[in-house]
């Protein structure tokens, strides 16, 4: 089969033949339909994430369909259309797993990382760890839900009840998260890179109230900030974007450093926090959530051997929405 492979970092990856994977006890081979290209693949691709297998084929918002079973496998049968998210393996003993928070499982394997991923023909999947993907959704406009979604909902979570929703960086986690809040009837406030229109419009056509640069502050206070750019900076701008008690939450798994900053902008109880992964709840709840809630996706689609460019664009800002890979 064809696969990206990433031999080291920050090396391009290479278009090569592979032996197809085979489904081990409890595992599913599955015939790649769409994988979705995640800011958080960049990161192992520019070595900001430090512990990928290599060579290593990335990829962890997959959509596909399964083609052949290992055995013990019981969740689905041949040609159950499913998705495959970040979290791949957690250990189920550890303290964080017997607390409802696998997320944070010490031995826990992500998809793409330490286990390949989607940018491939054929992947295999813990069956545990795969996912029904509603009927609503095509294989291209499905991929961006299972990270940029999944995760994007586990940040927004986090927010609380607040009515006034801020969102720094304005990329396929924001255009999914964004549709959830206005559904719930809150108010988005986008926040892009100074000067870039064509994001603030993106942002205005998919329900935001105001749209602006990260250095402008919002009309109104916020009751809570997400950030999803991966820019240390934005974290003391957006604390002193919100109010009282609000909360600023960072959505990505890794960030810039973030400058000192007077500690008024935290006081009053506002509180800073990350996000680490999702749970399968996360998922399980969200995927049910996205067709009631009318989410669509905005994607980009790329042949696989276009992976690459894939990543440049991505990079570069020049995406609207999610790049989705077609094998
Ligand atoms: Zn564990
Ligand atoms: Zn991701």
């Amino acid at each position: 089969m064809k696969a990206q492979l990433l031999t080291a970092a920050h090396r391009a990856l290479a278009l090569t033949e592979v032996d197809p994977p085979r489904p081990g006890p409890g595992e599913v081979l599955i015939a790649v339909k769409a994988c979705a290209v995640c800011r958080t693949d960049l990161h192992i691709v520019d070595g900001e994430l430090t512990q990928p297998k290599l060579p290593l084929v990335p990829g962890h918002e997959i959509v596909g369909t399964v083609v052949e079973k290992g055995i013990e496998v019981d969740r689905f049968q041949l040609g159950d259309r499913v998705g495959v998210p970040w979290l791949g393996w957690t250990c189920g003993v550890c303290d964080y797993c017997r607390s409802g928070r696998e997320n944070l499982c010490d031995r826990a394997r992500f998809t793409g990382y330490q286990i390949d991923g989607g940018y491939a023909e054929l992947t295999v999947a813990d069956q545990r760890y795969c996912f029904p993907i509603p009927a609503e959704f095509a294989d291209v406009a499905a991929a961006p839900l299972l990270c940029a979604g999944l995760i994007g909902y586990r940040t927004f979570r986090f927010a609380g009840e607040g009515e006034r929703i801020g969102i720094y960086g304005f990329g396929a986690a924001a255009h999914i998260v964004a549709q959830v809040a206005r559904f719930q009837g809150r108010q988005v406030f986008a926040f892009t890179k100074p000067g870039d229109r064509a994001a603030q419009d993106f942002a205005r056509g998919l329900g935001a109230v105001w749209a602006g640069g990260s250095d402008e502050k919002p009309p109104e206070p916020l009751d809570a900030a997400l950030i999803f750019a991966p820019v240390g900076v934005l974290v003391p701008a957006a604390l002193a974007a919100t109010r009282k008690g609000g909360t600023v939450v960072c959505g990505g798994i890794h960030m810039s450093d973030i400058p000192s900053f007077p500690y008024a902008l935290l006081w009053e109880e506002r509180v800073i926090r990350s996000v680490a992964n999702l749970t399968r709840r996360d998922a399980e709840e969200f995927l049910a959530l996205a067709p009631r809630a009318g989410i669509t996706t905005t994607t980009r689609p790329y042949r696989l051997a276009e992976a690459n460019q894939a990543l440049a664009d991505l990079r570069e800002g020049r995406l609207e929405g999610a790049a989705v890979l077609v094998p």
